[in-house]
């Protein structure tokens, strides 16, 4: 039996215990099929989604908001 082995998103560590394995997101694949991202349990609240779409969402309503009509 070969157990699967996932990298932590936040440490880069492997986790070897399947236990201590936490699913955290799901990412499309460039091709192919996307993959899980896994984290340590106790990483798992660390690891920040990828921050530069919702910056450039929240840019794009600001200025909406400041500038309505345009
Ligand atoms: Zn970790």
């Amino acid at each position: 039996m070969t157990a699967t082995l996932h990298v932590c998103r936040y440490c880069d560590g492997l986790i070897t215990d399947p236990g201590n394995a936490v699913r955290i997101a799901y990412e499309d694949g460039m091709s192919g099929p996307g993959r899980i991202v896994w984290a340590h349990r106790e990483h798992a609240h660390l690891v920040k989604p990828d921050p530069r779409p919702l910056a450039l969402l929240a840019r794009i309503r600001a200025r909406r908001a400041a500038h309505p009509g345009t």
